[in-house]
């Protein structure tokens, strides 16, 4: 059995190889390095795949929020909301324009932004909503929809991690997410579902006026070249980039039914594990499995568990040890330990299994018979 990884994109690539390397090498010989074709086409078929979104591509993740909040044109000081469980990139990007991260807490099951939280932190001050899917499922789009509306305030989704995953509204309609909100940023960072060989990211909006504003914020605000209309960003997708994304979205949904169906193996050997908490699944949403995430009940268990699997060669992750209110960086925004006691606890509890692409079946059930060895099941 080769060793297992956390992430193993060479075995994820091997299959379509060849495809990638005539990808690279036809932008080598074309020599278009920057705005090269392939990016619109690339941005044209990912906006195909998430039903017709409006897709701007952009140079990486976190400059995807910092466009999405710098089109809304918030004063400096206006309030952005965003979950206190989240990668640092969500808060980083408001802070980063002089907005005031304002975090709220999550659910304890879904790991999402609590719907009721937000709506105890508006303030005629808030400006902006910035939702995050984390993990691969989609937050409660339903509800956060009609708090934004209500509130007349900006929804933003993160979408980083759920890139693909749908959510199912009460009225029947589904959305992909990201294409809900006013606009949905992603990542291309090669961990993720959609990633590139680099960094990459992406905005998604539903109106072509959205989009070409965050186009010309991407490009030093600039429509016309040499006439700069905003302050705005060098932030582009290389050409290189787009070109083997276009492989590897052609490639995603074999990925992520991958991703699922190794997420179900893992349900189905270890429901019954006392102790051990799978992850929840909302029924309105699908989920694509960024990261297959469980919980570890009682003090130091956790750990425990990682080191047990370590021992075995199993590596796992911890997303994220730390709550964003606890990171120095952002102590000035004044959070206590004991603010965010659902987020703070599952820095403790959370842990992140192997379950990407190319994941063998042995693999997985050397990982499952570690876990339930642990348990003593
Ligand atoms: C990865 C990630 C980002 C940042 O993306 P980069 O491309 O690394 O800048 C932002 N938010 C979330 C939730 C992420 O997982």
């Amino acid at each position: 059995m080769p060793p297992i990884q956390l992430l193993d994109l060479a075995a994820e690539h091997a299959p379509y190889q060849a495809e990638l390397d005539a990808a690279w090498r036809a932008t080598v010989q074309e020599a278009a390095f920057i705005q090269g074709p392939d990016v619109d086409e690339f941005a044209a078929e990912l906006g195909a795949h998430l039903g017709g979104a409006n897709v701007v591509p952009c140079a990486n993740g976190t400059d995807a929020l910092t466009l999405a909040l710098l089109s809304l044109g918030l004063p400096r000081g206006t309030e952005v909301i965003v979950p206190a469980f989240t990668y640092v990139a969500t808060l980083e990007a408001a802070a980063l324009l002089g907005l005031r991260p304002v975090l709220v807490e999550v659910l304890p099951d879904t790991f999402n932004v609590d719907p009721a939280a937000v709506r105890a932190a508006l303030t005629p001050r808030t400006g902006a909503v910035v939702a995050v899917h984390l993990f691969g499922q989609c937050a409660d789009m339903e509800e956060l929809t009609k708090i934004c509306q209500l509130a007349g305030v900006a929804l933003i989704e993160d979408n980083a991690q759920a890139l693909g995953a749908t959510f199912a509204f009460a009225s029947g309609e589904t959305a992909f997410a990201g294409t809900v909100g006013e606009v949905g940023t992603t990542s291309f960072f090669p961990s993720k579902n959609l990633g590139c060989l680099g960094d990459g990211g992406a905005l998604f909006t539903r109106t072509a006026a959205r989009a070409d504003l965050l186009r010309q914020l991407a490009n030093h605000g600039q429509r016309q070249k040499y006439l700069h209309q905003r302050i705005g960003l060098n932030s582009r997708l290389d050409t290189l980039q787009a070109a083997l994304l276009r492989v590897k979205l052609r490639h995603l949904p074999a990925a992520q039914s991958a991703r699922q169906a190794l997420a179900a193996r893992y349900d189905a050997a270890l429901a019954s594990v006392p102790g051990l908490h799978l992850p929840a699944r909302d029924a309105r949403s699908s989920h694509v499995f960024h990261q297959y995430t469980i919980k570890v009940e009682g003090e130091g268990r956790r750990d425990a568990l990682q080191q047990h699997l370590k021992a075995h060669g199993i590596p796992s992750a911890i997303y994220y040890p730390l709550p964003v209110h606890q990171q120095p960086a952002y102590a000035y925004l004044g959070y206590p330990l004991g603010q965010f006691p659902v987020a703070e606890r599952l820095c403790g509890q959370v842990l992140s299994l192997p379950v990407h692409p190319g994941l063998t079946g042995g693999q997985q059930e050397f990982i499952i018979a570690h876990i339930c060895a642990f348990f003593a099941v």
